[in-house]
């Protein structure tokens, strides 16, 4: 997603890889012959916003068809049902995104770009480097993102300061996803661009996993418990109604994918519990 950031933040740039990665070559190839424009310090903040507009559209999209397709609602699991107020709470939610990413992720991305002088490897990683990084980075950027969530929510100050946007919907939507104070934004981004840099990604490896981090985020918002979700197929995993209870009762289940800490650490929370 940042490729700028990407290379910035990512010491691998410029390193060979041992082994050439046969299957995802040619894409790498792809991107190298369009780093002059990959590289602009605009490109990324332009391409992550229309990403995360487009990543919803499928669930908005949901959300129009079920008022007229009632089979839909048994998925359903938070929303209003008032249409003119639907509209109303996604264009404010459009125009805070918009609005963070003007005075906060461009200039980020812009800054960053211009501290640093971005290099692309020549060869793209294998494809058991690129998962085994993109797992990795899952699971750190899970962690990081655990306690930072807990700190918000037991420090006063920063939960008025940095996390109170974001709470302030009880009933989810998928643009909430990144619908948060520009200060949580911009932390967030932190800890998912240190998580890669710690795990020392290929920048493709690290380009698949902005793009999943943000689809996850966006499935956790989507206010649906679909047959298809991630965490029916994997056990381990939080997703909607997990995510869900949390703005519903302002406390607990703080991980954003997965459940472990928040069992290891007593926070986890269901429908039955108090
Ligand atoms: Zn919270
Ligand atoms: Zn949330």
């Amino acid at each position: 997603m940042y490729f700028s950031l990407i290379c910035v933040m990512n010491n691998t740039c410029g390193l060979s890889y041992q082994r050439h990665g046969i299957l995802l070559q040619p894409v790498w190839d792809y991107f190298l012959r369009r780093q002059e424009l990959l590289l602009s310090p605009y490109l990324p903040a332009g391409l992550a916003f229309l990403s995360h507009l487009l990543l919803c559209a499928p669930f908005l999209a949901l959300d129009v068809v079920g008022r007229h397709c009632l089979a839909l609602n048994r998925y359903k699991i938070s929303g209003n049902s008032e249409t003119a107020v639907c509209m109303r709470l996604w264009f404010n939610s459009i125009i805070r995104i918009f609005w963070n990413y003007v005075i906060c992720v461009l200039p980020a991305t812009a800054l960053l770009h211009r501290l640093r002088n971005p290099e692309m490897p020549a060869l793209a990683p294998t494809c058991g480097q690129a998962l085994w990084q993109i797992a990795s980075c899952l699971f750190l950027f899970d962690a990081l993102f655990y306690f930072w969530h807990v700190a918000m929510h037991r420090i006063p100050w920063l939960y008025r300061r940095v996390h109170q946007v974001h709470h302030q919907n009880p009933d989810v939507f998928a643009l909430m996803a990144q619908d948060a104070s520009a200060a949580e934004l911009l932390s967030l981004q932190t800890l998912a661009l240190s998580s890669a840099a710690l795990v020392g990604c290929h920048p493709l490896s690290e380009v698949v996993f902005h793009l999943l981090n943000m689809w996850l985020a966006v499935e956790d918002h989507c206010g649906y418990d679909l047959p298809w979700a991630l965490h029916r197929i994997l056990p381990f995993f939080g997703g909607s109604p997990f995510h869900q209870l949390h703005h519903r009762r302002f406390r607990g289940n703080y991980a954003p994918y997965f459940k472990h800490w928040d069992l290891l650490f007593d926070t986890y929370l269901t429908e039955e519990s108090s």
